[in-house]
């Protein structure tokens, strides 16, 4: 262990982290990024396989993004934004408005994921008080959801590993059993069922309506769960549901937002436009967190009348609408514009799915790769007939990890899932190495 890492280990609590891991495996020292590189203080380069948690879209310290960044903090680095505003905050609202679903056209500022939750959640239920609906006090989600970590945005989430020991401080909250497409029940698979698996949500919608003011739900991919894909048709049962009980659609697209699966938001493959939409992650390529909640104009206005009705949305956060988090995010926009982004994405998902398929295909214990856009993943199990999962105990995806970080490659796995969500800037030789590094890793852990 460096001196660094001693440090480290003396004052910071990481992260979604069993500390005591990091006794035998301390954590590395990164001392400058580069593109989809990362390069720790020894000068040992890693491939950002997972785009440092799903963020980076350009690369690191990209010079385009830095110029943004240095212009802006020469003007102003932040204001208050009760009251007061800027530019770029201005500029980001009204493309953000215009580059989503139709109907999205107010924007509410927060600093991070799990906090546009919060306020999506928050909005839902005050305006149902304050259109009538004061009944309507629960929300609805699938399972496997994964909304973020805070207690209301943990209390949509389904996921027993962030969760378990919270439930006795949690909101009460419905949850319907969602799609699983590696496993369906149905027997069908995702390329052409009719989302039979809808009708829990159905039931759940049609029996308790009354007391549900929205159902949320990440579009298409359940990335936390292990980049679980399901089919659009899914989404449009949801919004048709969703519209016909006066329940609103909040869609989390803060995962899958900003081109991730091919299309800029993952809503557009289902042709719907959500009542409420969370933002984050990619919004700011990787820099600084910064996170949005789009809603409709009927939302906006329950909430618009005199001071002395008390009817305005009491939220804030001290950072909101950060100008310096809002011009990046605007230069990432000017990124996709001009370098035609998801044209070029289209030919690396097609590379990193060749490469994925055909290992996948022969490998015993790879039970199924799936993707979407620049979203990639490994489903290992223990037999592939029965699909029968590892026990998790074993902990073969983190095993597999350390491997592959020596080898180069930062992948992150989800339990027994391995995946590929790479910065868009990866060239076909970074792909390559990427795809192979994590099959030598797998084949080197089961001893292939
Ligand atoms: C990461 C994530 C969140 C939470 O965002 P944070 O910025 O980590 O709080 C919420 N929903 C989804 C789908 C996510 O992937």
């Amino acid at each position: 262990m460096n001196h660094l890492q001693k440090k480290d280990l003396q004052y910071i609590w990481h992260p979604c982290s069993q500390m005591k891991d990091y006794e035998d495996f301390p954590p590395i020292i990164i001392e400058r990024g580069e593109g989809a590189y990362l390069y720790d203080i020894n000068g040992k380069a890693y491939l950002d396989a997972v785009s440092s948690w799903w963020v980076n879209l350009f690369g690191h310290s990209n010079k385009r993004i830095n110029k943004a960044v240095q212009k802006q903090v020469e003007n102003l680095e932040h204001v208050i934004f009760a009251n007061f505003s800027h530019q770029p905050a201005i500029g980001l609202a009204e493309r953000i408005v215009n580059i989503t679903p139709a109907g999205l056209n107010k924007v509410f500022f927060a600093d991070n994921g799990s906090s546009a939750i919060e306020v999506a959640l928050k909005l839902s239920f005050q305006y149902h008080q304050q259109t009538g609906k004061t009944q309507k006090t629960k929300f609805a989600a699938i399972s496997d959801a994964y909304h973020g970590e805070t207690l209301g945005a943990l209390s949509v989430g389904d996921l027993d590993l962030y969760s378990k020991i919270f439930k006795p401080i949690m909101l009460n909250t419905y949850k319907a059993a969602g799609p699983d497409c590696y496993r369906c029940p149905y027997g069908k698979c995702r390329q052409d069922c009719n989302a039979e698996c809808f009708e829990h949500m159905e039931k759940l919608i049609s029996q308790k309506h009354k007391e549900i003011c929205a159902v949320i739900i990440e579009p298409l991919i359940q990335g936390a769960a292990g980049m679980k894909i399901y089919p659009p048709i899914y989404l449009k049962k949801l919004k048709e549901m969703c519209s016909q009980y006066h329940v609103h659609f909040i869609a989390d697209e803060i995962a899958v937002g900003f081109g991730r699966t091919g299309k800029m938001f993952a809503c557009e493959y289902a042709g719907i436009s959500p009542d409420i939409m969370c933002l984050s992650k990619g919004l700011t390529a990787g820099y600084m967190p910064l996170s949005l909640t789009l809603v409709t104009d009927e939302i906006y206005k329950a909430f618009y009348c005199e001071y002395t009705e008390l009817k305005a949305f009491m939220h804030s956060h001290s950072y909101t609408g950060n100008p310096i988090a809002c011009a990046i995010a605007c230069e990432s926009l000017n990124i996709f514009e001009e370098d035609n982004v998801l044209e070029k994405n289209k030919q690396k998902s097609k590379l990193i799915g060749d490469m994925a398929v055909k290992f996948a295909e022969k490998h015993p214990y790879v039970g199924e790769f799936r993707q979407l856009g620049m979203v990639g993943a490994l489903e290992l199990v223990e037999d592939k007939k029965t699909k029968k999962a590892f026990d998790w105990t074993k902990r073969i995806g983190y095993n597999i990890y350390k491997i592959a970080l020596e080898k180069g490659v930062l992948l992150r796995p989800l339990g027994n899932v391995i995946y590929f969500m790479p910065p868009y800037i990866v060239e076909e030789k970074d792909i390559e190495f990427m795809v192979s590094i994590a099959f030598e890793s797998i084949n080197q852990y089961f001893g292939r």
